[in-house]
């Protein structure tokens, strides 16, 4: 009986398995016409300095599938990592986000994610300068977020590439910083030139023994001359500690969410009509 009861639980369990890859496998399929029929978009989320001035964009990904709605990039980037997609995907992103920035808001820093997965392409250099010079933005105006997942494969090409990114005038940030494996002791050796505090500290800055991380973590990026952009800024009271913490950029719902680039074209014309007036 027990063994008629196992098999059959492992049945249940096999189709299950069977229907989550089918999903992926059809996920994915989808995700590759959507890249083609042009239903991957890219939106934009402000960020504003300590002072209140909008200094840059961050292009995220969106997917809006016919029949699902909007796919979060949290579902569909690791899906485009895992399918080899990701190169497509990243480039597509890149050269939309880059051609809207240099158009719409050549005052403005534009940032963008890269995956590790894309890093690790050898022609990658050659193809991000490549759509850099097609869509016009100087890499000065550009920033990379990279995870630290990228950096753990300490290996010499990677830190060579990113040397050479900077090099070339790209910002480099580590983005979700905290959230991995990698020690604050070995933050001096990586070639950045900014962290972005993960939102899971930020939305438990209530938290004393949290507050005091974040702004140790803070102190530390400042002794590494390193800026600070503290993500998923969502009241006023986390606003206030940061900013008297020393974080030098903020970014959340409380300031604005992502949107189309109509958004950022806005908040930019109300920005021009104030220091026209001052
Ligand atoms: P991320 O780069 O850390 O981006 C921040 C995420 O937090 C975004 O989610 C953003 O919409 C969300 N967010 C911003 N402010 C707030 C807030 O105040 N509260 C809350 N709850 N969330 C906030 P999104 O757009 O769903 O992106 C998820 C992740 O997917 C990104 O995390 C990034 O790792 C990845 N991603 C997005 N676009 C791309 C892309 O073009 N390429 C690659 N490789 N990854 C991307
Ligand atoms: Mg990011
Ligand atoms: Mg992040
Ligand atoms: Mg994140």
């Amino acid at each position: 009986r027990a063994k008629e009861e196992g098999r059959g639980r492992y049945t249940i369990y096999g189709e299950e398995m069977d229907e989550k890859a089918r999903l992926r496998q059809q996920m994915e399929v989808e995700l590759r016409e959507a890249l083609s029929d042009e239903l991957l978009q890219v939106h934009y989320q402000p960020r504003f300095a300590a002072d209140g001035r909008l200094e840059s964009v961050e292009a995220l990904a969106r997917w809006n599938h016919p029949r699902r709605g909007m796919v979060s990039p949290a579902v569909f980037i690791p899906l485009a990592e895992e399918s080899g997609l990701i190169h497509e995907i990243g480039e597509f992103i890149m050269r939309e986000a880059c051609r809207t920035a240099a158009r719409r808001w050549p005052e403005l820093i534009l940032s963008v994610n890269v995956s590790p997965v894309e890093l690790s392409r050898p022609d990658f250099l050659e193809r991000t300068c490549a759509i850099m010079a097609e869509a016009g933005i100087d890499p000065h105006k550009v920033e990379i977020e990279i995870t630290e997942g990228a950096l753990l494969q300490d290996d010499e090409k990677t830190q060579s590439l990113l040397r050479t990114l900077r090099e070339l005038g790209f910002t480099l940030a580590l983005d979700d910083f905290g959230t991995g494996y990698s020690s604050l002791s070995y933050l001096h050796l990586y070639p950045v030139d900014r962290i972005k505090i993960d939102r899971s500290f930020v939305s438990n800055l209530g938290n004393a023994e949290v507050e005091k991380l974040v702004r140790a973590m803070i102190q530390l990026a400042q002794a590494l001359d390193l800026e600070v952009t503290a993500e998923g800024v969502e009241t006023a009271d986390q606003h206030a500690a940061l900013v008297s913490a020393g974080c030098n950029q903020l970014q959340g719902y409380f300031l604005g969410r992502p949107g189309e680039p109509e958004d950022i074209d806005a908040l930019l014309k109300t920005r021009r009509k104030t220091s026209a007036a001052a």
